[in-house]
């Protein structure tokens, strides 16, 4: 492994680690206000973890347990091509469109990533698929309790150094990769989603990305999102600049970012972009695996002021709210302005999820390359089967999405 001249790789970890927190900290010394995260809070977050945990495999659709991405070959949609890779054999779906995916990072030191290039396979973040025999893949859990311990260790290592040396799992992230996914699942557009991490430098992903899927020449098939961060003194002026160069949505991520979406700083920035039309796309709830210092930001109840008071700014609540989708979902349905993405909610879940909305403001998200497209696809698949369903189908895959970003549907 080379390092570069004079740093040791620890001083190197020690940039990156601090340079995140250092940049992405506000207020350091304030005392964390107690009522922004209760006992209850902590309570209703294990309770739901305990919840699935003794639910799992017993909601409508039964068991939902995969061999890998591969193993959901034995649903009736999917096949194996020659190759031994999953496609999709429905050709009755209509051209998907996925709200949530990534690219593959270079920050800080921008470690050399060709996000051109393709590579044999790609390696998600769950990589069920990379081992012999292949990781169970539970499709009735949140989707992130797949992962155990020595698989989250491991991506922690390789989220760090895509700052540093980067790593094989990352090059593997590129556009070329990503739409031969699309094709195999039969995913018409993507909407990949940067973020602004508040880095002392190398913190471009927006341009990056832009700039890749244009000399790819592949605007037909991914459109970037841009991101801001809320401690930015230029963040209005950013979210000003992006817009005009044809950017439709805006990512937020209140526990990376380490902000509550209620905060009184960030309407200026809703203000703005309520004017301009933007979408804003708020990574939605608890996921579990973030460290515990900053669950409080992403509780459900501060979400609701900015869906309140801009009742013209439509809002994604992402993952819909992960964890904490109970209160997300009461969340959606009482605000006409409030859009659940989909991606990670288990089987039983969207189920339910389905039932109380009606399929109203449900956007597909696969949140790739954490996951294959093919996870998500399943499950929708799996709760929109019967007759009666065809037509909510129909709108999670496509239509909610088309109808809130029309440019989608290329
Ligand atoms: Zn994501």
């Amino acid at each position: 492994m080379s390092e570069t001249p004079g740093l040791s790789r620890r001083q190197l970890l020690g940039i990156a680690a601090g340079g995140i927190a250092a940049a992405s900290t506000p207020g350091c010394d304030d005392a964390p206000d107690p009522a922004r995260y209760t006992q209850a809070d902590i309570d209703q977050l294990a309770r739901q973890q305990r919840d699935e945990a003794a639910n799992k495999g017993k909601g409508p659709y039964g068991e939902q347990r995969y061999a890998g991405y591969r193993g959901l070959a034995s649903l009736p949609w999917f096949d194996l091509n020659p190759a031994g890779d999953l496609i999709c054999i429905d050709d009755s779906l209509p051209g998907i469109v996925d709200v949530h995916a990534h690219l593959g990072m270079s920050i800080l030191f921008k470690p050399p990533l060709d996000l051109q290039a393709s590579t044999p396979r790609v390696r998600h973040l769950l990589d069920c698929d990379g081992t012999t025999p292949p990781g169970k893949l539970d499709l009735d859990i949140y989707i992130n309790g797949n992962f155990s311990e020595e698989a989250l260790g491991k991506n922690e290592r390789v989220l760090m150094t895509q700052g540093l040396w980067g790593n094989d799992v990352v090059r593997s992230h590129t556009i070329p990769n990503l739409i031969a996914e699309m094709d195999a699942m039969r995913v018409q557009h993507s909407l990949v989603l940067p973020i602004k991490l508040g880095l002392p430098f190398g913190d471009d992903l927006t341009e990056q990305w832009r700039t890749a899927i244009a000399t790819a020449n592949a605007s037909e098939r991914i459109t970037s999102g841009c991101s801001v961060h809320p401690q930015d003194p230029d963040r209005v002026e950013q979210l000003k600049h992006y817009a005009a160069t044809g950017a439709r949505v805006v990512k937020l991520h209140p526990t990376v970012q380490r902000f509550y979406p209620d905060d009184p700083s960030m309407m200026p920035l809703y203000e703005e972009a309520q004017r301009l039309g933007m979408v804003i796309f708020f990574h939605g709830g608890r996921a579990g695996i973030e460290p515990e210092s900053s669950q409080r930001y992403a509780v459900p109840r501060h979400y609701a002021k900015v869906l309140r008071d801009f009742p013209r700014l439509q809002i994604i609540l992402g993952h819909a709210g992960a964890r904490d989708s109970a209160g997300m979902l009461e969340l959606a349905l009482a605000h006409q302005n409030a859009w659940l993405g989909i991606h990670g909610q288990g089987v039983r879940s969207l189920e339910t999820i389905i039932r109380r909305t009606g399929g109203e403001r449900l956007l597909f998200g696969t949140d790739w390359p954490w996951y294959h497209l093919g996870a998500t696809l399943a499950k929708v698949l799996i709760c929109t089967d019967s007759p009666q369903r065809q037509a909510i189908r129909r709108t999670i895959l496509r239509d909610n999405a088309v109808s809130l970003l029309p440019s989608l549907a290329d």
